[in-house]
């Protein structure tokens, strides 16, 4: 942490995640997850937390460099298996509702050149062994938060050209500009006025209840899709079911909902790099045909978009549809992030990959009843961006109407 230790946006920026991020209500439990590089600012978080009524602070540590020896030179047999104190934690907490705040903070390129059939067999492993932990996530039975603070490998990515501590600084006020952190306190008014509008925007697409969206931009964009019968279009706050609002994401600035994965054709060209297993892929071009991507080009990084929409059956399908507004804070920035939390927050974007449940009763389906629905099924999820300041997009409500619902890149609704 470069900042000065006193500097008043970190105390805000910890709040702000404990009590707009969490919701964190008194009595309750908090896993911590952080990198051992940013300690001074979990020890925020947790003085913020234990402010708010906390029972107890739990935590727990990661470091890149040691995941980067581990994957590197370990025991090729431990990728296939989860250590049972790590079950244990993550499935016991998850089952006790304790609250769980993520800070993701990783140099990009930490796994470069990582045999990713050990990033892969690990993933797998990690899917199964801890599923009632994401299934709990996923289900929203406790509150969770993932948000972001710099380390100097990922800073010198993102500002190469200025010193490390300079990066830092630069990487600090972007993420602070980001999550409308300014350190004169109004953080969390801010944030309940953006979650309010986004809840507007959201509840007038669901009232129009669009058949088709048709995107197109002067890239070359130029791709039409359905909604599935009884779609929902979610944004900023989620609810668990005993009412706890929480933001999973900080920031966020989309709107989105699940496609109906037969049913994509045209053109989809990205607008911003992506970042993905430690490798940058530019210039993505995909041509799509009845929702399966049939051609998919790229400037740079062909073969590793090829192998990502590989990965199974579902990976060449679509599984979310995020609308981002151009005016919105990370957008006006210009930056390139190089991690997902904050790039999927500069522009409109499309994942490959499983569908989110963004449907009616979806949580009383079953995986083949969603999927009979039209929602995709898959392992990954991979967001790319093909938001632009000319995109136009268009919603075809069932009896043919067409309601302009992008235009120049920003909300016409
Ligand atoms: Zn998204
Ligand atoms: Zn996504």
């Amino acid at each position: 942490m470069s900042l000065h230790p006193s500097d008043k946006r970190l105390d805000e920026y910890a709040a702000l995640l404990i009590r707009i991020g969490l919701g964190l209500r008194p009595g309750m439990t908090l896993v911590l997850s952080c990198p051992v590089d940013c300690a001074p600012f979990a020890r925020k978080c947790a003085a913020a937390a234990y402010d708010a009524g906390c029972r107890e602070v739990v935590m727990s540590w990661r470091d890149d460099a040691l995941s980067r020896m581990k994957f590197l030179h370990a025991d090729d047999a431990i990728f296939d298996t989860t250590a049972e104190w790590q079950k244990q934690f993550f499935n016991g907490y998850a089952e006790q509702g304790a609250a769980y705040l993520a800070i993701a903070a990783s140099d990009p390129m930490n796994l470069h050149g990582v045999d990713p059939d050990r990033i892969q067999r690990s993933t797998r492993a990690g899917g199964r062994d801890l599923r009632p932990f994401y299934d709990a996530q996923m289900g929203n039975r406790f509150p969770w938060c993932i948000a972001s603070v710099p380390i100097p490998s990922w800073a010198k990515k993102v500002f190469p050209d200025l010193p490390e501590e300079e990066a830092m600084d630069a990487l600090w006020q972007a993420i602070f500009d980001a999550v409308r952190v300014n350190g004169r306190g109004d953080a969390v008014s801010a944030w309940q006025e953006h979650l309010a509008r986004l809840e507007r925007l959201t509840d007038t697409l669901n009232t129009l209840r669009f058949a088709r969206l048709h995107y197109t931009n002067s890239l070359g964009t130029d791709f039409t899709v359905a909604l599935p019968e009884g779609h929902i279009w979610q944004s900023g706050a989620d609810r668990t079911a005993d009412g706890h609002v929480f933001v999973a994401n900080m920031p966020t600035e989309e709107i989105f909902t699940a496609p109906d994965r037969n049913s994509g054709n045209g053109t989809l060209v990205a607008s911003m790099p992506l970042v993905h297993d430690g490798n940058v892929i530019r210039g993505i071009r995909f041509t799509v045909r009845d929702g399966k991507i049939t051609e998919a080009c790229a400037d740079e990084g062909e073969e590793v978009l090829r192998a990502a929409i590989a990965v199974d059956e579902g990976a060449s399908y679509f599984g979310e549809l995020a609308l981002v507004p151009t005016d919105s804070p990370v957008s006006r920035q210009g930056i390139l992030f190089f991690q997902t939390l904050f790039d999927e927050n500069a522009a409109c974007h499309i994942a490959f990959g499983e569908a989110y449940p963004c449907l009616e009763n979806a949580a009383r389906m079953t995986r083949e009843e969603r999927i009979a629905h039209g929602l995709n099924d898959s392992i990954t999820h991979v967001d790319f961006m093909i938001g632009t300041p000319d995109m136009h997009i268009t919603g075809i409500t069932q009896d043919g109407k067409e309601i302009p619902v992008f235009r120049n890149g920003n909300f016409a609704l």
